[in-house]
This record gives C-alpha cells, sequence and structure tokens, in this order.
C-alpha cells in the first residue's frame, strides 16, 4: 500500500505540473487534497507520511477515530454534504468547509464557531451543472448568498466548490469547471471583507486536469490516489 500510494502522488504530481504548463499556472497553486473518506486509519496515516497534508472527509463518524490519533499532523477538510445536527462535531476539528450550501447551514456554523471561538473557511458549493442528484446552490444564488453571510464574524467565503458531472470524456467537463471561475470573480468583485475567494475547489479523479487548466486550487482525490478499501458495497 504504501509503495503504492508512492507512486500514485509521483504520477498525480507529473499530471498537474502537465495541466499546469498548458495553462500558463504555477503548479504550486495547486494543493491536492487527499480524500481518505474510503480509507483506513493506516492508509490515512500513510498519506501523510507520504507528504499530503491537506486531507478530505465526508462522513463525521468515520472521522472522528483518524483526528484523535492524526488530527495534529493534518489539515483536514469537510468535503462532503453536512447535516445541520453534524455542525458541532466539524467546528474546530476542520480548518475548511467545501460544502455550504444553506443559509441554516451558515448559520450553524456560525452559533458553533461563536462558541468555540473558531473561524471557519468556506467554500459555497454550486450545483453548476444542474444535475438533481447534486447539492449546491444554484448560480445564480450565489452572489445573494454570500451577501447575506457578511454579517458572520467565524465564516471566511474561502471560495467556490463544485462537482462535475461524471464523463467518461474528461473535456465535456470543461463548461462546468469554466461557469465557477467566471462566478468566482463576480464573487471577488463584490470585494467584501469576509469573503476574499482566493480558492476553487474543482476537478476529481477523473477530471482533475481539466480542472487545473479552468483556475482549480484545490482538487480533492481520492480513488486515483488511494483506492476504495472501504467503499460500502450498495
Ligand atoms: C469522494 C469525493 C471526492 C473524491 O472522488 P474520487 O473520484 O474518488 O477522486 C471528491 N469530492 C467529493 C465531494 C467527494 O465526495
Amino acid at each position: 500500500m504504501h509503495q503504492n500510494i508512492k507512486n500514485s502522488i509521483t504520477e498525480i504530481q507529473k499530471r498537474i505540473e502537465q495541466a499546469s504548463l498548458r495553462s500558463n499556472r504555477n503548479p504550486s497553486e495547486i494543493q491536492i487534497v487527499a480524500v481518505t473518506k474510503y480509507s483506513t486509519l493506516e492508509t490515512t496515516k500513510t498519506v501523510l507520511d507520504e507528504g499530503l497534508i491537506h486531507i478530505g472527509e465526508s462522513k463525521v463518524q468515520d472521522v472522528l477515530p483518524k483526528l484523535d490519533v492524526l488530527g495534529d499532523r493534518g489539515i483536514w477538510h469537510f468535503i462532503g454534504h453536512l447535516q445541520t445536527n453534524k455542525v458541532r462535531e466539524v467546528v474546530g476539528r476542520f480548518r475548511y468547509i467545501h460544502s455550504l450550501d444553506r443559509m441554516s447551514l451558515a448559520k450553524e456554523i456560525e452559533k458553533w464557531g461563536k462558541k468555540k471561538e473558531f473561524k471557519t473557511n468556506c467554500f459555497v458549493q454550486v450545483n453548476v451543472s444542474g444535475e438533481e442528484s447534486k447539492f449546491g446552490l444554484k448560480p445564480k444564488e450565489v452572489l445573494e448568498f454570500v451577501k447575506e453571510t457578511s454579517k458572520m464574524e467565524y465564516i471566511t467565503i474561502c471560495g467556490l466548490m463544485t462537482m462535475a458531472p461524471f464523463e467518461s470524456d474528461s473535456e465535456n467537463t470543461r463548461p462546468v469547471f469554466r461557469r465557477l471561475k467566471e462566478l468566482q470573480e463576480e464573487v471577488k468583485s463584490l470585494q467584501l471583507p469576509h469573503a476574499p475567494v482566493q480558492d476553487l475547489s474543482m476537478g476529481m479523479s477523473n477530471d482533475f486536469e481539466v480542472a487545473i487548466e479552468e483556475g482549480a486550487t484545490f482538487i480533492r482525490l481520492g480513488t486515483i490516489l488511494v483506492g476504495q478499501e472501504l467503499k460500502p458495497t450498495l
């Protein structure tokens, strides 16, 4: 497993460099969020040992034991759909939440941020493709939503996040990522102090190169990096 992960990282870093080159970007602008939601504690530890520091998880109950052991070693990103009643466990443990998609959730993050004196970097999740199965605000709702969060003291809107539909030809995801980039510029131009929106969380195992070409700063990689050891069988 160790060797596999080492090799995957080397391979992924090459592909990040090539995609950066194609789009005139500096590869250092792009961070890998290692998605270990289907990985054991041991594998998650290996990922950290190999030098990746951003770890993405999506199930509160699964991540707590990992945080007990590895919490101080990484920067933790909550990437999954977040139920309001789980916010209490997430705030203070995760530096980033990638799935801010409704006002009730923002209020809960603010509430627990205040109690724990912890400011969370939040990505507003946008359902660019409009697929019904996906969470996220509609693109046209984003500006108003960000404005409405400007009174919140414990939320920084650090960027926007999207998931593209699965495409066997990843080129087909490009318009989705491009639209998110445009939205980022629109939100940025509001110049709201709580919303620097410097980051774009987009691109997964199947489409990260296209996402980089369109401006991703955080790519969320699971399968290609660590496989799916614990993926529940449906
Ligand atoms: C699982 C997951 C990923 C990783 O997906 P892979 O295709 O395995 O790379 C990325 N982002 C989110 C939000 C996820 O839930």
